[in-house]
């Protein structure tokens, strides 16, 4: 704008229409430059994370990103050796800090809602399959039902602090964490004004806005493969506007002993790996962990169960746009709730 009110002082006519030409071309150029997103990947909790965001000014917000992502491992991760949750675990300390507060707050939440499908006390016996950072074993029938006593018994918080009635019960955040990080990442870029971005940390995604050429973002949701090695392939797409979409799979993460594929989804009530027809579990949410905690439990339901909960709690949270693809006697069937596949985008 500047530069077109001294293009005005200048008397040549034919002069002032070359530079105001030039700056009408560099208005163009800064107009396309400013179309590029801020691309930015990285690793966090054991995954990956991938983003993207418009900002008028290119700012790089790696460093801020990593340094939250690395706050909140040190705070909920189980990989992370001396974690706030790894000592939580070990009896060390019971002080939770912001992050396990909220965590812990809601997981107690879901786990009611969910009739315990879902549930963060499966932590020993995620150990004990081998899910985590010990060795896999199948457990004999004697320690399984040490494990699920574990895993049964009580446990909350009062005044910042977490109470368990059984020592042995140990607490697992992973089928929320990732959820509620990316929804962090998403709070930190609304913090710098930025009002257009695409947050994926290890396939739990969360959108803002339009792109600026006035399309939403697009997010693909994967066709179960038939094992972990194969070529990603996209099922369906889906447009999200100011929303999260997490997607659960059996298909990538799990181990094979005896010819057996165990999932990594626990079954709280027979603490047992789950093994049913439904290969992954889409839900779009406004909250990122919510998304996240409403899959790990359709995964444990199985799809009857799923879509009956689904049925009976038309208004509850995690309900309304929900995306199953199952087997079914060999072949790759998928079913939508109406809400959900009005994001179905046009291919
Ligand atoms: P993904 O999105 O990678 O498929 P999930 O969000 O379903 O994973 O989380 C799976 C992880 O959650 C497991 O690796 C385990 O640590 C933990 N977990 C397993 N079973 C349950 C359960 N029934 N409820 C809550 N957490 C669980
Ligand atoms: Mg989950």
């Amino acid at each position: 704008m500047n530069t077109y009110l001294k293009d005005k002082s200048v008397r040549h006519p034919r002069a002032g229409r070359f530079l105001v030409t030039l700056s009408a071309v560099a208005l163009l150029l800064g107009a396309c430059h400013r179309q590029e997103p801020v691309r930015l990947a990285g690793e966090a909790q054991g995954t990956y994370y991938s983003i993207q965001y418009f900002d008028p000014e290119q700012r790089n917000l790696q460093p801020q990103i990593d340094s939250l992502l690395q706050a909140f491992d040190r705070s909920a991760s189980l990989w992370v050796d001396s974690s706030l949750l790894r000592r939580i675990n070990d009896g060390q300390t019971d002080t939770l800090d912001d992050i396990l507060s909220f965590l812990l707050q809601n997981s107690l939440r879901i786990m009611d809602y969910t009739d315990s499908a879902f549930d963060i006390r499966v932590g020993r016996l995620v150990q004990t399959w081998g899910f985590s950072f010990k060795q896999r074993s199948e457990p004999d029938s004697t320690t399984l039902a040490a494990l699920l006593r574990a895993a049964h018994s009580p446990v909350g918080y009062a005044n910042g602090r977490f109470f368990r009635h059984n020592p042995d019960t140990e607490l697992d955040f992973n089928a929320i964490a990732q959820g509620y990080a990316s929804d962090l990442v998403a709070r930190l870029l609304d913090g710098y004004g930025i009002d257009s971005y695409l947050v994926d940390i290890g396939g739990e995604v969360i959108s803002r806005g339009l792109k600026p050429d006035g399309k939403p973002w697009r997010v693909g949701i994967e066709r179960p493969a038939e094992d972990r090695y194969s070529e990603p392939v996209v099922q369906t797409a889906i447009t999200l506007t100011d929303a999260s979409v997490v997607t659960s799979g059996s298909y990538r993460k799990y181990y094979e002993k005896g010819g057996v594929r165990y999932s990594h989804t626990i079954d709280p009530a027979t603490g047992r790996p789950v093994q049913h027809s439904l290969l992954s579990v889409s839900v779009v949410e406004d909250q990122c962990w919510l998304a996240d905690a409403m899959c790990t439990a359709y995964m444990v339901m199985g799809l009857d169960s799923a879509q009956r909960f689904i049925a009976a709690h038309p208004d509850g949270p995690g309900t309304a746009a929900v995306y199953f693809i199952y087997d079914s006697c060999g072949t790759l069937k998928e079913y939508g709730t109406k809400e959900f596949m009005n994001l179905v985008a046009e291919q």
